[in-house]
C-alpha cells in the first residue's frame, strides 16, 4: 500500500489534473487519495471545528487507515471560488498572500490537533476499530506539503492551470 499519497484540495475540478500530477510526482507516489474540500483549508481551524475534523476523519480513515499514506499535500489554486475568485482580492499580491496565509494557519494547527483522535476501521473482516491520533500519526513520521498554484506571471497573472505553477510553502 506503500504506493499511495493523499492530497487535500479544493473542489474546483478545472484544477483537478495538475493537482493529481503535482501530487504523483512531489510525493513520488502513483496512487493519490484525493480529499476535497472548497477552498481546500480555507475553513480549516482548531479542533471543535465541524468542517475540520470531518476532513481530518476522512484523512485519518481512508488515507492513512486504509492506504497506509504517509505523505501528503495540501494544495491551492489561483482564482478560487471559495475566495470569491482573483476579482474580489485588490491585487494578485494580496490573492497570493491570503492564500499563503490559509496554508501556513494550516501548517501551524495540524500538529496541534491532539483531540483528532479517530476510530478507524481497517478493511478486514470483522471491522477492527483501533482510536488513532493525529499527534501520534505525525510524530510516527506523517509528512504534509502545502502548496499554492500561483500564476507564473504576477503582472499579468491567468486563471489557467497551465499559466500557474506551484509555489511550495516553506
Ligand atoms: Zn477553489
Amino acid at each position: 500500500m506503500g504506493h499511495y499519497g493523499a492530497v487535500i484540495a479544493c473542489v474546483d475540478g478545472k484544477w483537478l489534473p495538475a493537482t493529481i500530477k503535482l501530487a504523483k510526482s512531489l510525493l513520488s507516489k502513483s496512487a493519490i487519495d484525493l480529499h476535497s474540500r472548497p477552498g481546500s483549508v480555507r475553513r480549516f481551524r482548531p479542533s471543535g471545528c465541524a468542517v475540520t475534523e470531518e476532513m481530518i476523519s476522512d484523512l485519518v480513515f481512508v488515507s492513512c487507515g486504509l492506504h497506509a499514506v504517509k505523505d501528503i499535500l495540501v494544495v491551492k489554486h489561483w482564482d478560487c471560488g471559495d475566495h470569491g475568485g482573483s476579482a474580489s482580492f485588490s491585487s494578485p499580491e494580496e490573492e497570493l498572500e491570503i492564500y499563503l496565509g490559509d496554508l501556513r494557519r494550516s501548517k501551524e494547527i495540524l500538529p496541534g490537533m491532539i483531540n483528532a483522535t479517530i476510530v478507524k476501521v481497517m478493511a478486514v473482516e470483522p471491522p477492527e476499530p483501533v482510536a488513532v491520533n493525529l499527534q501520534t500519526l505525525l510524530e510516527q513520521g506523517l509528512r504534509v506539503r502545502y502548496a499554492v498554484f500561483c500564476p507564473k506571471d504576477l503582472q499579468s497573472p491567468s486563471p489557467q492551470p497551465e499559466d500557474c505553477y506551484p509555489l511550495m510553502l516553506k
